[in-house]
């Protein structure tokens, strides 16, 4: 499907089309599941949130500025690469090509694998080293994400993060629908239940194979530089490979309520942020408090 499309021809036009794209895609999964988990949350909804707090407007208006600065790096890659396909200069193909269908699904395994430890291993160096931290922090100003935070990263970030959908190309034949749509739902589909902020009663967070959402939370909550928690993404395989698997009480949702902490009394004295600023242009052009969310 991908290789038909002849605009890829023209790079600022395939660029533009996929960001355009990508910001309609965000905005709507990102969009549905905020209205429903953090502007109309129900006590039943709310058992199930990691951090009993809602983040401020201020923060999702943050959150949402630094996720368009995201977006427009996330696709230059993937529009590179569609201008390469387009040219014969990679080894992409469409369809099920000369290699046939064992191929094409041993290659749906191993890009699935490879991606998932790059980007452990990428989101580990932000961790770890100053120069990398200094570009990662900006997502880490979002200690108690909302699912707009997705991609909500300095522009180095997603350009890094983005760039096997250049670069496996450019090293084994690729068929590119099937490497764009594992990105579409497995990095930015997975990634908005990551940062969702609410987890499910299966998977939890005890999962032995699978990140789930506490994860990420708790990433998000407590690992900051040289603290490397959690960064993995899929599978928590490298981080326990790499010991940065976190090991002290947990406090998941669920473990949160058999300790009596989700209990109807709680629920009433959280504070429900009032999100229909977000609709107000004035809000967008005046300038951020600074105010600090607890
Ligand atoms: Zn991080
Ligand atoms: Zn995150
Ligand atoms: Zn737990």
């Amino acid at each position: 499907m991908l290789c038909e499309i002849s605009v890829w021809g023209n790079f600022m036009a395939t660029w533009t089309l996929l960001s355009v794209a990508g910001l309609f895609f965000i905005l709507l999964l990102s969009g549905i599941v905020f209205v429903k988990y953090y502007v109309k949350p129900t006590y039943e909804m709310w058992r199930w949130k990691t951090n009993p707090k809602y983040p401020s407007a201020e923060k999702v208006k943050d959150e949402i500025i630094m996720m368009l600065k995201g977006m427009v790096t996330a696709t230059f890659c993937p529009a590179l690469a569609l201008q390469l396909a387009q040219r014969g200069a990679s080894k992409a193909y469409c369809g099920v090509g000369e290699f046939g269908w064992g191929y094409l699904i041993a290659s749906f395994f191993i890009v699935w694998i490879a991606s998932d430890f790059y980007e452990f291993f990428y989101h580990r160096l932000g961790h770890k080293y100053d120069f990398f931290w200094n570009i990662h922090r900006y997502h880490h100003q979002f200690y108690n994400p909302s699912p707009f935070a997705v991609i909500a990263d300095e522009y180095v970030d997603q350009l890094v993060r983005s760039a096997p959908l250049l670069l496996f190309p450019m090293i084994a034949p690729i068929n590119m629908d099937m490497m764009f749509l594992q990105y579409a739902i497995f990095f930015y589909g997975y990634g908005s239940y990551l940062h969702w902020g609410y987890e499910f009663s299966w998977p939890d967070a005890h999962h032995p194979v699978i990140n789930t959402a506490f994860q990420h939370y708790l990433h998000h909550a407590i690992s900051i530089k040289n603290r490397p928690y959690h960064t993995g993404f899929f599978f928590k395989l490298w981080d326990q490979l790499f010991g940065s698997v976190y090991t002290e009480a947990c406090f998941c949702a669920k473990c949160e309520q058999a300790k009596g902490e989700r209990s109807v009394e709680k629920w009433k004295k959280v504070e429900k942020p009032d999100y229909s600023v977000l609709l107000r242009p004035a809000f967008w052009f005046s300038p951020s408090t600074g105010k600090k969310d607890e």
